[in-house]
């Protein structure tokens, strides 16, 4: 008979699930850990989706901390993810962010350039003429007063991530199921105003009981978590990534470059160019057709900002969801108030790959009652419950 009982049990086993389960072993590794996914291939995991960007560009102090913590732990991860000897390769490439300004958003940049510089981050102030000096191409800069280049950023590959969490979890113990939670179990306390959480029911029928359950659900966050009364302001939102080919080809690597409108795009291996942009009109709901018809206004604003993208070749894209917190887009972390024992790890919006390795860690802390190293109670659910948002500029 399969073991019913857990020390902790984690729903969904992407970044956050799989981060959360190796951190908890790696702090206690008599733990019994449990998670529960309901797509062991992750084909809808926004881990699995994502541009998998990683920037100290953000507003709110704490996410750049949580971003400095990410960067050190990337540098070492296939190291200290090896499992017999075997490590990860997470192609991790440092090749820089580069966020430009117009005139309306400066005095929000500068706040955020002036914060990361005295945080000790690797952050340029460029002039209009900078950047054409660094990148010609950038043709177009009407409008533009400045830009950020923030040149440690960059990007890595998400599923080796992924899986070397899940793989060095599992070898110190953590159990990885492929179910899905269909609901919550909780139990109110006679006369009392507490609720707890019991454990929970899955779709194959079983049912796995635990005083310390974490919300790692993503995108489908807000709908599992009702099941047990709970209201969370987070809405699963599509956003579409185009890979294209260029005639032209940049003699190296360009930056994940963000254009004021929202629109970006960065060089990948393959002589392939990567472009997306967030938009008003993308649907909420489980929604992952990718619709081609979204490239030609995309490319126009290519081949505006950089004429010498004028003739490329669309080869394929996909879509995935942002898990999009409607009240501010910032994190959701901590112990929900009403609910003792039930964790949420939700509401990342786009930029939560890089915050896994933070997250996890601060999730195991708060379960185990440790003193945090980082304190991201500034992300805690009563934000949620008093209406109380929290702004970041850095949101694309
Ligand atoms: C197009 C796109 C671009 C992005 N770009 C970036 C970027 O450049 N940088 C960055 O930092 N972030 C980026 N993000 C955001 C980032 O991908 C997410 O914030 C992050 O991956 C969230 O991780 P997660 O573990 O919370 O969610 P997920 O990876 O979605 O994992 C949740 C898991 O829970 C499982 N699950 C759901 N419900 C249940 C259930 N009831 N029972 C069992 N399992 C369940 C799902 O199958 C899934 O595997 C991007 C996202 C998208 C879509």
């Amino acid at each position: 008979m399969k073991p019913k009982n857990f020390d902790v049990i984690i729903i969904g086993g992407g970044i956050m699930g799989s981060s959360t389960a190796y951190h908890l072993m790696m702090a206690d590794a008599s733990l019994k850990v449990l998670v529960i996914e309901k797509d062991l291939g992750y084909e809808k995991a926004s881990t699995a989706l994502s541009m998998v960007n990683a920037r100290i560009q953000f507003s709110l102090k704490e996410n750049v901390l949580i971003s400095q913590y990410a960067f050190k732990i990337l540098e070492n991860f296939e190291d200290e993810m090896a499992v017999d000897g075997v490590k990860p390769a997470i192609f991790y490439r440092r090749e820089g962010n580069l966020f430009l300004h117009d005139k309306k958003m400066e005095p929000a940049a500068r706040r955020a350039y002036d914060m990361q510089k005295d945080l000790g981050c690797a952050i340029e102030w460029w002039s209009p003429e900078k950047i054409k000096q660094k990148y010609p191409i950038y043709e177009n800069l009407e409008g533009i007063v400045g830009g950020t280049f923030g040149s440690e950023d960059g990007h890595f590959d998400a599923y080796a991530v992924l899986m070397g969490y899940k793989s060095k979890a599992k070898s110190m113990g953590a159990q990885f199921i492929q179910d899905e939670v269909v609901e919550l179990l909780t139990n109110k306390n006679p006369g009392g105003t507490m609720t707890t959480i019991q454990g929970v029911k899955t779709i194959l029928g079983e049912t796995f009981f635990s005083s310390q359950i974490v919300n790692c659900t993503g995108a489908w966050a807000a709908r599992l978590v009702k099941t047990g009364g709970i209201e969370l302001p987070v809405n699963p939102v599509k956003r579409q990534v185009f890979a294209v080919t260029p005639k032209f080809k940049p003699d190296g690597p360009l930056p994940l470059t963000v254009l004021p409108s929202g629109f970006y795009f960065r060089t990948e291996t393959g002589g392939l160019l990567l472009l997306g942009k967030s938009m008003e009109e993308d649907p909420i709901g489980f929604d992952f057709t990718w619709e081609d018809d979204r490239f030609e206004h995309l490319w126009g604003e290519l081949y505006d900002f950089a004429p010498v993208f004028e003739s490329l070749k669309l080869i394929k894209g996909w879509a995935g969801l942002y898990a999009v917190n409607t009240l501010d887009a910032n994190a959701i972390l901590g112990e929900w108030p009403q609910l003792s024992g039930f964790y949420l790890a939700n509401g990342f919006s786009g930029h939560g790959l890089q915050q896994g390795p933070a997250v996890g860690r601060y999730m195991t802390e708060l379960i185990l009652k440790r003193k945090p190293v980082l304190d991201l109670s500034i992300f805690s659910p009563e934000r949620v419950l008093l209406k109380k948002p929290i702004f970041e500029d850095g949101i694309v």
